[in-house]
């Protein structure tokens, strides 16, 4: 390349990689939908962890997205749902019509501000203690005081019963990162904790949060082939946490 071009380099490979980007956007692999059976290509979407989109993320058919595709997977292995009083927070679509499908013996969904059976406060759950076999709660502890919900979450679960917790999580970090002074403005909380709604940032400390009012905890890991096959995030991780008998 001629010395007149260097300073362009940069912009120019940015913007093939742009090309690229959007040449993907609507799939780049053919995957399988393991929540409602669709087969071929992906559309790209948000990327839970960093600023950006992940490319082969939301079945264009249930709209469910890895995490979603995860929970699906884990239910054929561990038969999450049949034959229990399930409480789904902040209900999915995709997912929702899959849980209903699996005979749970009775299904209740709650979002705080949108349609759904009920609106819980998951902080100062309005329900008696030991109300549900399994509590399935993704993608929203980051967005709330989290040893408040955990600890009525685990209030809200019957003995043996299981809590499926979820949420944008960095290995790399021991302890989570939360700071209020950056949690002030849509634009500090998007920079800092990837969301405008986000006022944390979960690290490995995680599980030490959840095992706090007493959960015991196993992984369920987004691992091949099935990180491949279903359009996963790898390494991503549903923790599946039981409140002992
Ligand atoms: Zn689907």
């Amino acid at each position: 390349m001629r010395m007149e071009w260097l300073p362009f380099r940069p912009y120019f490979s940015t913007a093939l990689y742009g090309l690229r980007m959007a040449k993907s956007l609507y799939g780049r692999f053919p995957r399988e939908c393991t929540v409602c059976g669709y087969k071929g290509r992906f559309h790209a979407f948000d990327n839970p962890l960093h600023i950006g989109v992940n490319i082969d993320s939301r079945c264009p058919k249930c709209i469910s997205l890895e995490r979603h595709r995860l929970v699906a997977l884990c239910d054929r292995e561990h038969n999450l749902f049949e034959g229990r009083d399930v409480l789904h927070f902040a209900p999915e679509p995709g997912l929702r019509s899959y849980i209903k499908g699996r005979h749970p013996k009775s299904y209740v969904t709650s979002d705080y501000a949108g349609a759904a059976d009920l609106q819980l406060d998951i902080e100062k759950i309005a329900l008696p203690d030991n109300a549900f076999d399994v509590v399935y709660c993704s993608h929203i502890l980051e967005h709330v005081d989290d040893g408040r919900a955990i600890s009525e979450l685990y209030r809200i679960v019957r003995p043996n019963g299981l809590l499926l917790a979820m949420v944008p999580l960095t290995e790399g970090w021991d302890e989570s990162f939360a700071d209020p002074s950056k949690a002030t403005t849509d634009d500090d909380r998007k920079l800092y904790f990837n969301q405008e709604d986000h006022i944390r940032f979960f690290g490995r400390d995680f599980r030490d949060r959840l095992a706090a009012p007493g959960f015991r905890l196993e992984e369920f890991t987004a691992v091949e082939p099935y990180v491949s096959q279903h359009g996963l995030i790898r390494g991503e991780k549903i923790f599946i946490c039981r409140k002992p008998a």
